[in-house]
């Protein structure tokens, strides 16, 4: 018998072409850089400091760029700056108005409008901030704001009331106030160091900080929350690996959201991550034109595990303002969800979640398989529809009524 192709479950017309066209693990290329030296191209700083900053300069290298887009870039930095490095530039595709790299960095006058549901803090973390740069919102665990600077900036940024310092928030971060807080509170022992990006910082002062948090012996775990790996995989060197060894156990998520940012650049900065023994995760947001479909996010997460990354969460993408044209329903997102549970493998499957509006935590959101549940049982449906029940009287308590008689799966 002719075995069936993984990728014909994806339910869109062409959709199981574009899964086999984003499989393959690319180069990122040189593009207009191309007369750079290697030494200079392979060099983060130099990333860095070339970076694409002006609505001008964007126009220069892509004369393609929309009006819409060429506005949006003019304002972008009194909202949230324009940065692009060099070699993320190079995977957008310009003759692509929708190209999803495209849509995730380069900004839009659109991101000017904002809805009357959308917040410059939708995850509410101002109000739980006990001193500047950290977040307790968890009882066991604190975010650490490190940086309010990244090497690009994400259109649909959370934090972008802070990030990049265009709205003149003038985001301080005080380490010793923030360390001070932690050592005082004995319940927090897990710290995940965020920003901007904390993989920005200096090797020497990295190893500074990650050190006075081990120092502190209620602290069991270190994570660092970094989309570096993706804009800028330069910075991954084996000094930056040897030092994040040294804090076991130290867990890094990363952010990537489309099967194309995983380059073979990536593919091996991750590998050099990994073979330090430091755990991967991904998280991703769910944005249109980026990853709305499931053919994408299936090649998506099936190139994560072979970077050896275990895909964690897909978000919602939160109420941040002048986000609304980048935004996926929920109904949608459950639908791709339905697409990739028992369709790939178990490890490839993150969770789909909605930060709730206003501070209300990470709540996981679920397409329905227990369709119905009382004393005697639960009646469930597998990922192709078909279903089952489980007698509850299994656990051996004892049953006033006797048991029904299960039926037959069907298909619903
Ligand atoms: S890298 Fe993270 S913090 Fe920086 S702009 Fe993107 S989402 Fe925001």
């Amino acid at each position: 018998m002719k075995e069936k192709d993984p990728s014909q479950d994806l339910g869109e017309p062409g959709a199981a072409g574009l899964f086999q066209s984003l499989k393959p693990f690319r180069s990122a290329g040189r593009g207009f850089w191309r007369d750079v030296s290697q030494a200079d191209w392979d060099d983060w700083r130099w990333q860095l400091k070339h970076r694409i900053t002006s609505a001008d300069q964007l126009q220069r290298l892509m004369p393609t760029l929309t009006p819409e887009e060429f506005a949006g870039a003019k304002l972008a930095n009194t909202k949230l700056a324009l940065a692009i490095t060099p070699y993320f530039f190079n995977l957008i595709d310009p003759a692509d108005e929708h190209c999803p790299i495209r849509q995730q960095v380069i900004p839009r006058i659109e991101e000017t409008q904002t809805a009357a549901w959308e917040m410059s803090d939708p995850c509410g973390e101002d109000s739980h901030s006990p001193v500047p740069g950290l977040v307790h919102r968890y009882p066991d665990r604190v975010l650490f704001l490190v940086t309010d600077r990244c090497a690009a900036y994400c259109r649909y940024c959370t934090r972008s009331r802070l990030v990049s310092n265009a709205t003149g928030y003038d985001f301080h971060p005080e380490f010793d106030k923030q360390i001070a807080y932690i050592a005082a509170h004995p319940e927090i022992r897990d710290v995940l160091l965020s920003g901007g990006d904390p993989l920005l910082l200096g090797d020497e002062k990295l190893e500074a900080l990650l050190s006075r948090l081990r120092a502190i012996p209620h602290i069991e775990f270190l994570r660092i929350g970094s989309r570096i790996p993706t804009f800028l995989p330069q910075r991954i060197t084996p000094e930056l690996c040897a030092i994040l060894k040294k804090f076991h156990p130290l867990f890094l998520s990363i952010h990537s959201n489309h099967p194309r940012e995983l380059t073979t650049e990536v593919r091996d900065a991750l590998g050099r991550l990994a073979d330090a023994g430091i755990p991967l995760g991904n998280q991703s947001v769910l944005l249109k034109h980026v990853n709305d479909s499931a053919a994408v996010m299936k090649a998506h997460v099936q190139k994560l595990l072979m970077c050896r990354v275990k895909p964690y969460y897909i978000y919602q993408c939160d109420l941040i303002s002048g986000s609304a044209h980048l935004r996926v329903s929920v109904r949608q997102g459950l639908e791709i969800m339905q697409q990739l549970r028992g369709h790939t493998t178990g490890y490839a499957v993150p969770q789909y979640v909605i930060d709730a509006p206003g501070g209300g935590g990470k709540v996981p959101v679920n397409p329905e398989y227990v369709l119905s549940h009382n004393a005697d049982r639960v009646v469930i449906r597998n990922f192709e529809g078909r279903v089952f029940e489980y007698p509850e009287a299994a656990d051996g308590t004892p049953r006033i009524q006797p048991l029904k008689r299960i039926e037959e799966p069907h298909r619903v």
